[in-house]
């Protein structure tokens, strides 16, 4: 897609997917300014765009205010792996509420288009199943995982009040677990530690009894989505969603095909064959939700997207990546 010359700035570009989201932008003709904090993201992802004219790095925490004129901001800074969000959990309830909050100040004044990453963690562990935008979730306010939940919850109500109350245009969508290359080898999620544990010989840690499921989505499609939503009119959007009988914007975006860990532990193990590898069981985190599927219907419909990229073609590409990264 074509949109030459619109500037955008990313929060927490400098991410898993605020880089890529950075190189798509900078395909399509955009001027794209980072900002990140490198909390968990890091340089080595934007290398190969500093000596791009059109990219700018902002090394800032979006806790405090920041300023800038653009056309679109792409707001990603947080962490999102729950070893990472658990580490600090004031910082992270802080940086998803003040960073959406500076987010949107900013956006008012310059009268800015507002993307923000929301998260499946809204749903918690989720009673209903698969889980459309219109469920309320079932999210425990005071356990380890509600920094990150409920900090993505406010975010949430932020974007909504915003609307209603300036007449922002605010677009929303709720990530399901996302994986592919630029991982941090240490981010803890699950699909990079299996595959880095398997290319090491390590032992391969499955939490509980490994019959949890999640929905895994190569980082692709993800943004296939996001480009898909960011260039409709706002009309367009407005008049979807109402007549969905919802006044504002979000979208579940991520692959409905779901597996249990264990099944995401055996793939992994087969397409890295040899290593001596075992499977070996660690207590189940708190809360840890027991099931997740989204339903896409409505990104479907919007959007005409649906994820193309299957985990069995998924997972080699992302191993492809790891196995570069570990041999360096
Ligand atoms: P990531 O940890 O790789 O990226 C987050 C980025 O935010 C990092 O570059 C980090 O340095 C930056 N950041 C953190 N705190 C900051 C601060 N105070 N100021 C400025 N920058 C800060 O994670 P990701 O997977 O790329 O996630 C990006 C966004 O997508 C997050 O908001 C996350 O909640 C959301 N999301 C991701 C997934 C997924 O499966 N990857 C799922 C749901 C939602
Ligand atoms: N998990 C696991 N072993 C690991 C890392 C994670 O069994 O080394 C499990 C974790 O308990 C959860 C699932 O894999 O049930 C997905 O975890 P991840 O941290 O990737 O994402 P989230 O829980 O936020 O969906």
């Amino acid at each position: 897609m074509n949109r030459m010359a619109k500037k955008c700035l990313i929060t927490g570009g400098a991410g898993f997917i605020g880089s890529h989201l950075a190189r798509r932008l900078l395909s399509s003709g955009c001027e794209v300014t980072v900002l990140d904090n490198l909390f968990t993201g890091s340089k080595a992802n934007i290398y190969d765009m500093l000596d791009n004219p059109r990219f700018t790095f902002l090394m800032h925490d979006v806790t405090q205010p920041f300023w800038g004129q653009f056309d679109e901001i792409y707001n990603l800074a947080c962490p999102a792996s729950p070893i990472h969000y658990q580490r600090n959990p004031v910082e992270t309830i802080k940086v998803s509420f003040l960073g959406m909050m500076n987010t949107l100040e900013l956006a008012l004044k310059t009268r800015a288009r507002v993307f923000h990453t929301s998260t499946s963690e809204v749903y918690g562990d989720p009673e209903v199943h698969p889980q459309p935008e219109k469920y309320w979730g079932h999210v425990n306010t005071i356990g380890p995982r509600s920094c990150y939940d409920e900090g993505k919850r406010a975010a949430e109500s932020l974007c909504a009040d915003y609307t209603r109350q300036y007449g922002m245009d605010i677009r929303m969508i709720r990530i399901f677990n996302t994986y592919g290359p630029a991982m941090h080898p240490h981010d803890g999620r699950v699909v990079s530690n299996f595959i880095v544990q398997a290319l090491k010989g390590k032992d391969i840690t499955l939490y509980g009894d490994g019959n949890q499921s999640r929905s895994f989505q190569y980082v692709d499609d993800l943004l296939d989505a996001i480009e898909s939503y960011m260039c409709l009119p706002e009309e367009k959007v407005r008049a979807f969603f109402s007549a969905h009988g919802m006044d504002f914007p979000v979208l579940n975006i991520g692959n409905p095909a779901e597996f249990t860990i264990r099944e995401l532990a055996a793939m992994t193990l087969e397409l890295i064959p040899g290593t001596g590898s075992k499977l070996v069981y660690h207590p189940l985190p708190k809360d840890d939700p027991k099931r997740r599927r989204p339903d896409i219907t409505m990104a479907k419909e919007l959007l005409g997207w649906e994820p193309r990229v299957t985990l069995d073609r998924g997972l080699p590409k992302t191993i492809d990546y790891f196995r570069e990264l570990l041999s360096r």
